[in-house]
């Protein structure tokens, strides 16, 4: 993934056109499945791990949180050195903090932004929910109030408060007269410049904020700036983890797609499921097969010929029956005793261990002890990926040998120094002395 760190940089002052995401997304996801079919789904690997996901990284999202933190430190830190040029630009429509209030459109703005300036404006429209109320949303940068097919801002009369179509009406929802309303605001503006900004509004728009009107005193109030009920200057809440996961859940809003596989487990279970085994002191080689097992996605003869229309489908090791995940690691006579001598090995420490079963070696074991399950569930992971590795050298799943594997563990785990290897090690010990 060191390619998206170098994208980091460049995306903290340049847009990124969607072609180049694109095609980032497109290397991505190529080297994430070694450059081979993709078995999963993209909206599924985005996903974080207690999801079913692989925690995947889609470039849009990202480039989306990069703009909202620049975003985020312009209101902040507006008056920097740094953001002069900016601060200046977005000055004439009424500065960005108040900008991001408006509903704007980026192509109806009287100035063309840069593209950078529009990309990060198209991220904020993209999280920020305009709660549309026609007495609040300001007639200032408003994508459908348009003079010569352009929104305007008129610095002048915000200083005096005027934003909202209630303060062009009187009580009854009729607009002011031209004398009126420059008493009533103290302001200087020619009655031409009044009627246009009047006739600019559209009709229907005024006869909402006139309905509103005749049931009750209205008192427009600026919308606040928040996200999922946080306020979006909040940086703690509003971190980069937060942007992230909001990009992404709007970027892929549909449901995980293998549920089916999960049905029979309850939520808290199935996140421990889903995410304990990642930080098991084994090889990641040993977790990418036991996720591809867990999933349904393990490219076994039979997976591949259904798929791909492969021509073979039988079994590896016993050469007789149809080679699916299940009979590959578990109902093979040869598989089966292999795992005979497993449990019988597993069981010298500790008698209360349930006979494995398919779905126990699929998902691993939920059990009181915690130390032991830990153990036993590091094991059957091993187990897997020897099995695998068997297939692949085309031999039998040997017990012995798969015992001696554990052994050359159980020596690496001894220099690790980390709470998890040493628990580990200390399992071992007890089951080879
Ligand atoms: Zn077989």
């Amino acid at each position: 993934m060191q390619s998206l760190s170098r994208l980091t940089y460049p995306a903290y002052s340049l847009d990124i056109p969607d072609k180049l995401i694109k095609k980032i997304n497109q290397d991505n996801f190529n080297f994430i499945w070694k450059n081979k079919y993709h078995y999963i789904n993209k909206s599924d690997t985005v996903k974080p791990a207690k999801e079913g996901g692989l925690n995947a990284i889609d470039f849009d999202p990202m480039n989306g949180t990069i703009k909202l933190k620049w975003l985020q430190n312009f209101i902040i830190k507006g008056d920097n050195f740094w953001f002069d040029f900016p601060f200046k630009i977005f000055k004439m429509f009424g500065g960005i903090h108040f900008l991001l209030r408006c509903d704007f459109n980026i192509s109806k703005l009287p100035i063309k932004l840069s593209a950078f300036h529009q990309q990060v404006l198209q991220y904020w429209k993209l999280i920020y929910k305009h709660n549309f109320t026609p007495h609040t949303v300001p007639i200032w940068n408003n994508r459908s109030i348009l003079i010569k097919r352009k929104s305007f801002f008129y610095g002048e009369w915000m200083e005096k408060g005027v934003w909202s179509i209630v303060h062009l009406l009187d009580n009854y929802g009729n607009f002011l007269t031209y004398d009126v309303f420059t008493k009533k605001y103290n302001l200087m503006c020619s009655e031409r410049q009044f009627k246009t900004v009047i006739q600019a509004i559209p009709q229907a728009l005024i006869t909402l904020v006139k309905g509103m009107l005749t049931y009750s005193v209205v008192i427009p109030r600026e919308p606040t700036l928040t996200i999922d009920a946080y306020h979006f200057l909040d940086k703690n809440k509003l971190n980069n983890t937060f942007f992230r996961n909001v990009l992404t859940s709007i970027c892929f809003p549909s449901p995980f797609k293998r549920k089916h596989i999960f049905e029979k487990f309850t939520s808290s279970c199935l996140v421990k499921i889903r995410t304990s085994y990642l930080s098991f002191p084994i090889s990641p080689k040993v977790k990418e097969v036991h996720f591809k097992v867990m999933n349904e996605i393990y490219p076994c003869n039979n997976f591949l010929h259904q798929r791909f229309n492969m021509d073979v489908n039988v079994c590896t090791f016993c050469n007789s029956d149809i080679e699916t995940a299940e009979h590959l690691f578990f109902s093979c006579s040869v598989t089966q005793t292999f795992w005979d001598a497993f449990q019988y090995w597993i069981m010298y420490d500790t008698q209360n261990i349930p006979n494995l079963t398919y779905e126990y070696i699929k998902f691993g074991l939920q059990m009181e002890n915690r130390k032991t399950e830990f153990g036993v569930n590091n094991l059957i992971l091993m187990a897997k990926y020897f099995i695998h590795k068997c297939r692949f050298l085309k031999t039998s799943p040997v017990f012995n040998a798969f015992r001696n594997d554990i052994i050359l563990h159980k020596q690496s785990l001894k220099c690790c120094k980390t709470k998890k290897a040493l628990n580990l090690h200390e399992y071992l010990c007890k089951l080879i002395p």
